[in-house]
């Protein structure tokens, strides 16, 4: 595994080309799913630029005072933009800060980083601010995005970046990283892996904080209660749901993976379960859906997603997708 990092094999194989070349780009995309690792591969590719012993192999030691400075996000030349406690969109002044710092020749590296994570959260007239920077880039300035997809992004930004897709690590690649990293028993990594659909920061998160999967566990069982309730029980979930906007992002990246499940077994498919602890109940609806309506559910949530990402009402759209799943009665 090289840099120490579970998966994406290839991405780092290109960037260490990239170094290695002397070929770098001014800018790259990351995109992916939460948890799957893009801000490690970043932090990595910084470290990869900076540490002292990683100057001919492209492969940082990840122990100097130089790579844990970056992994701290602490490093006089690297930095970074992010969603702010309590802001729910990062800000033009952001940009317009990083652009000035970035302005300035570096202090310790060779080069100055801009680091701007999840910049689906900022607005376009914020993406538009990175533009001018984006198009000519003070040398030598390396930027690095990260966002959930390329498509919620201006095409003007992505246009101008290396873009690098990260898609779910296979859930045995997974299982072996949590392992041989992290020291994570063989039975519990396999849980994670799973109960992560492939996303090893996820499965981290999982493994380090149990409320974390307590949360899970009890998103789980309230849908397994909103497939049982009535429409005026659905409402009332909406109603008390939509007062916690933050728990409306986890409840759908929770209980879309259950769709998925459902789905991938109505279609007979060899594809391992991603809940392999909810194997019961999803035999249960498996009894009463068939693949057609696991496929409507899924793309309910597929648009739910896209209507929040569209900054749309939270009650509304919640009780729409609460209205459509279907119902499962005794
Ligand atoms: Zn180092």
């Amino acid at each position: 595994m090289t840099w120490d990092l579970i998966g994406h094999d290839w991405a780092v194989q290109l960037l260490r080309g990239h170094i290695q070349n002397n070929s770098l780009r001014q800018a790259y995309l990351i995109t992916g799913p939460r948890g799957v690792g893009k801000r490690d591969l970043a932090l990595r590719f910084v470290q990869s630029l900076t540490c002292p012993g990683a100057a001919t192999s492209a492969d940082p030691c990840l122990s100097c005072p130089t790579c844990l400075q970056v992994g701290r996000m602490e490093h006089p030349d690297l930095f970074p933009v992010l969603l702010e406690e309590g802001s729910k969109q990062i800000k033009i002044d952001q940009i317009r800060d990083l652009i000035h710092s970035l302005a300035l020749s570096p202090y310790q590296a060779t080069r100055r980083f801009g680091l701007l994570f999840d910049f689906e959260q900022a607005n376009p007239s914020t993406q538009n601010a990175l533009l001018k920077t984006l198009e000519e880039p003070p040398e030598p300035v390396v930027l690095i995005l990260t966002a959930v997809s390329s498509d919620v992004l201006l095409e003007t930004i992505t246009s101008r970046c290396e873009v690098i897709k990260l898609n779910p690590v296979p859930l045995e690649q997974t299982s072996r990283g949590l392992e041989e990293l992290h020291g994570i028993p063989a039975e519990q990594a396999r849980l994670l892996a799973h109960i992560s659909g492939g996303k090893p920061v996820l499965a981290l998160a999982y493994h380090r904080d149990p409320a974390l999967l307590e949360r899970r566990k009890n998103l789980l069982d309230e849908h397994m209660e909103i497939l049982r309730a009535n429409s005026v029980e659905r409402f009332a979930y909406a109603d008390r749901t939509s007062k916690d906007p933050g728990k409306i992002e986890d409840l759908l990246d929770v209980w879309v993976t259950l769709w998925h499940d459902i789905l991938i077994q109505s279609g007979k498919s060899a594809v391992p379960l991603q809940n392999i602890d909810r194997g019961d109940e999803i035999e249960l609806i498996l009894e009463k859906v068939d693949f057609r309506t696991a496929r409507s559910a899924v793309d309910l949530f597929r648009r739910a997603h896209q209507l929040l990402g569209e900054n749309a009402n939270l009650k509304l759209t919640l009780e729409d997708l609460l209205l459509q799943l279907p119902t499962l009665t005794a």
